[in-house]
């Protein structure tokens, strides 16, 4: 116990030291500490949650040898790059490094010296890491991307497997699960196979609110994902497409519209995957359009787009992919293209052999067709689906998802068109597909209408005004609605069901939705300099020079760039521009091996620029503080000082009560009233004070975030404005 305790108060001191990190977010803490009391645990936490700490912190805290599994060489050596960055002695094991490499990292293991060593399943078995591994007293397993040992998750690697054997090969060795998507089956499943003792359970916020979803109706795919596309210039943005020759066709359709892509598959060489993801990491390509060979060791931090262009094959695959957006807790969006076309061609590509897997993946599938055609909220959906409670922070819902946005609209007199499409398919019975029956809708006179004399149908050009895609989403959402069905295999010929029968008799409404990126482009939310979202403050050249600084030193050294700093890291530099080594330590994400490394270079981009210093402008912080009430403050003054409470002044002014606590925040910003209880209790003001302590106050969303979203935003904006 006393040993523990030591290592817990060295913990905030390495964090710092290290990772320039402040303080360790409260389910890292908890596993933590049940890593250092040597307990097996399942951990699951989202993409960018922290889950490589959790293992890297208790390595170093106990100065012994964590072995960390890991299923692909990419990951590893990401990882294993990120830690040398930081000074930290890691290593992985594997078939790419040369005799004299891997006759040093076995002398660092056996001398001690090694902190974290990183090895796949195959290569963790062969006899010859087992006799090192028995010799070098290892502390504890992590292993990474546990979901691959279940057969129920979204990614079974038959090689993991073999990891059962872990307890009996090391008994009394704790092992550790990571996994970032895995439904309580998998959880439960992951802690069987792995024969764990008494695991602990540690399973995190599903919730990524720095993620804005968006579902698209996929009508022209092509011109969706350039739209898409073209919001992010000079960012990273991943395409994920079904088949090897979609990833093709886009890529070649966004480069004849001068949109630099790339396209990655499984098929293309060794070599030439490894160079695509390496200019990728290290921000030489920006936009890949990829199957999901594209995926785990893709962790470059600041990816601020991932968009579907087929619909995933399940809820824990689109959230493993979409994962992938915003890793540095920036805000990044994902967009979905969908139609009910995709579903018809991945049951299609459901393997027919093992019944109860394909039932299985049948139901997978079904889910992610009701998220993508549902209209709640996408973060409510997905949280849901995961098992967890979802309570939005702001007024009318998440603020970050196409419903709440207010981009799913009703189609004007959809009752009308849904009832003209399922009489003429009702009326002529000619099998044929989707695109048949958008063709006679539209009225179109190609052979193969008028041959089957599809032009003398009722409805027949009902919407020639129309164009053929959009009339298309709307044959999609009667699919979906389960008004017409769509026949498995081959031909997917579609006709109408008993239900479509029954509204057409009935005369019963129908809703169709209207495809808010046909009438309304989403808008671009960046700024001049292309990033998304900014520290208050900061220089947007200087921030760009930084960049361009980081993509080099990152070629130079052959790491990915977002290991070297994370675009925050370079906003806040930016924003606050130290002019000394111990005042660019003061900046959160700098460790010391990092100030050692590359101060010199950052202090001279900054003294370069010209621009006024911490030194020039004593007591500034990044945020401008307000010194003088706007007007429409002043006018609400009295009644503050009156000590009304919100509801009420809002209710006194006719505003919301959401823009009322705006002007709050102002006007104590700039009255400084004695107290500020009259509108947040004590209690609520210690608690956002501490947090601020530790994240600083320039950014809400973290401090938000340290608090466990326990605390409003409003409550802390207030909070912070007291502090002056
Ligand atoms: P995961 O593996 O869960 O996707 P990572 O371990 O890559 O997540 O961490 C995601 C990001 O969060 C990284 O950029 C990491 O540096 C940052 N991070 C992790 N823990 C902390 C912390 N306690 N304070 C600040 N940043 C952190
Ligand atoms: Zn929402």
């Amino acid at each position: 116990m006393v040993a523990e305790q030591s290592l817990m108060d060295g913990l905030s001191e390495t964090l710092k030291r290290i990772w320039g990190f402040e303080s360790l977010r409260p389910l890292q803490q908890e596993v933590v500490e049940s890593s250092l009391a040597n307990r097996d645990a399942v951990v699951v936490m989202p993409t960018g949650g922290g889950k490589s700490l959790c293992f890297q912190l208790p390595a170093l805290l106990s100065s012994s040898l964590t072995v960390v599994i890991s299923p692909l060489i990419a990951l590893m050596k990401d990882q294993v790059d990120a830690l040398r960055v930081v000074g930290v002695e890691a290593a992985a094991l594997n078939s790419s490094m040369d005799e004299e490499e891997e006759a040093d990292t076995r002398r660092k293991v056996l001398r001690g010296e090694m902190r974290l060593l990183y090895v796949s399943p195959e290569r963790l078995l062969l006899s010859s890491t087992l006799e090192l591994l028995r010799q070098a007293k290892v502390a504890r397993f992590a292993v990474d991307e546990a979901h691959c040992i279940s057969a129920w998750g979204h990614d079974f690697r038959p090689e993991f497997r073999q990891l059962g054997r872990l307890k009996e090969l090391f008994p009394g060795i704790p092992v550790q699960a990571f996994t970032a998507t895995a439904t309580p089956q998998v959880q439960r499943d992951i802690a069987i196979q792995l024969r764990m003792e008494r695991p602990r359970r540690f399973v995190g916020v599903f919730d990524r609110p720095n993620l804005t979803y968006r579902i698209v109706a996929k009508d022209d795919a092509v011109r969706r994902t350039i739209e898409a596309v073209q919001r992010y210039p000079n960012e990273g943005v991943i395409v994920y497409c079904l088949s090897r020759k979609d990833t093709e066709t886009i890529a070649n359709a966004l480069v004849a519209n001068g949109i630099e892509a790339v396209a990655y598959h499984a098929g293309l060489p060794n070599e030439t995957r490894r160079r695509i993801s390496e200019d990728f990491a290290q921000e030489r390509a920006n936009i890949i359009v990829a199957t999901v060979a594209f995926g785990m060791g893709i962790d470059r931090a600041n990816v601020r787009c991932v968009i579907h262009e087929c619909l995933p094959k399940s809820m824990e695959g689109y959230q493993q992919e979409t994962g992938r957006a915003g890793r540095d807790g920036m805000p990044s969006e994902c967009v979905l293209l969908y139609n009910h076309g995709d579903v018809i061609r991945l049951k299609r590509l459901l393997d027919g052999s093992d019944r109860e897997l394909v039932e299985h993946q049948n139901r997978l599938l079904e889910e992610v067709r009701r998220f993508a055609t549902s209209h709640q909220c996408r973060h409510k959906s997905l949280s849901e689906y995961f098992g967890q409670e979802y309570v939005s922070t702001e007024e009318g819902g998440c603020g970050a998802c196409d419903v709440c946005l207010g981009g799913m609209k009703l189609l004007e007199g959809s009752t009308e068109i849904a009832h003209k499409i399922l009489r003429a398919i009702a009326s002529l019975r000619i099998n044929n597909g989707v695109a048949f029956w958008a063709a006679v809708l539209t009225g179109s006179r190609a052979k193969r209408i008028t041959d089957r004399g599809a032009d003398r149908a009722e409805g027949f050009g009902s919407f020639s005004s129309e164009t053929t895609d959009r009339v298309t989403t709307w044959i999609h959402q009667l699919l979906d609605l389960g008004l017409l069905v769509a026949e498995e295999g081959q031909y997917a010929t579609i006709s109408i069901t008993e239900e479509g029968r029954q509204v057409l008799a009935s005369e019963a409404d129908v809703e169709l939705i209207e495809n808010s990126a046909l009438i309304q482009p989403a808008k671009a939310r960046k700024s001049k300099s292309g990033t998304v979202t900014e520290v208050p403050g900061m220089d947007h050249a200087l921030f760009e020079r930084m960049r361009e600084w980081r993509k080099q030193t990152a070629q130079e050294q052959s790491v990915p760039a977002y290991v070297i700093m994370h675009d925050l890291t370079l906003m806040r530099l930016a924003a606050i521009r130290p002019s000394s080594i111990d005042g660019l330590k003061e900046i959160p994400g700098i460790g010391y091996r990092q100030s050692e490394n590359y101060g010199q270079a950052l202090l001279d981009l900054i003294a370069a620029s010209g621009l006024p210093t911490d030194q020039d402008k004593p007591g500034a912080t990044a945020r401008p503080k307000q010194t003088a009430l706007p007007n429409k403050t002043a006018s609400y003054a009295t009644g503050f000082q009156a000590g009304l409470s919100v509801a009420e002044m809002a209710e006194k002014n006719g505003t919301t009560e959401r823009t009322m606590w705006d002007h709050l925040a102002t006007w104590v910003e700039v009255a400084r009233p004695d107290s500020i209880s009259t509108w947040v209790p004590v209690e609520i003001q210690e608690k956002v004070k501490k947090a601020i302590g530790k994240t600083g106050e320039d950014l809400l969303k973290p401090i938000f975030e340290e608090l466990g979203g326990e605390i409003s935003y409003e409550h802390i904006k207030v909070v912070r404005a007291s502090l002056g």
